[in-house]
């Protein structure tokens, strides 16, 4: 790799980063275009193993709606979303629920659990 360019999705003020490998570095990685420390960062989790939040939704029974929304509470490896949402399609659970309660705990042995983003009576 030589240089890398990508968007900072931290904040809205979006910086575009530039990657570039250094072994001087501590982390083995020079990046610049960041205007505060979370760009530096974001720029080399993104290289090293880029991760994302989850949103989704999944059935619920006896509600007055057939789908809950739900989220991660930390940020899961982009590479195992796809599957995330897989298992999710084959999840069903049952109504009453309370916004931030666990409908999936270790997701994927990701660490990070699958909770509700609304309540649902
Ligand atoms: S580098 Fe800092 S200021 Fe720039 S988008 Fe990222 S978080 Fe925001």
């Amino acid at each position: 790799m030589n240089k890398k360019e990508m968007i900072c999705i931290v904040c809205p003020m979006g910086c575009r980063l530039t990657l570039q490998e250094d072994v001087n570095e501590e982390k083995g990685y020079k990046v610049s275009g960041n205007q505060c420390h979370r760009g530096i960062e974001y720029g080399i989790m993104e290289q090293v193993n880029p991760t994302r939040a989850l949103t989704s939704t999944v059935k619920i029974k006896d509600s007055s709606l057939n789908r809950l929304p739900v989220r991660t509470d930390h940020p899961i490896p982009k590479a195992m979303l796809f599957e995330c949402m897989k298992l999710l399609n084959h999840i069903e659970i049952q109504a009453p629920i309370k916004m931030g309660d666990i409908v999936v705990e270790n997701v994927l042995n990701t660490g990070a659990n699958i909770i509700a983003s609304r309540s649902m009576a």
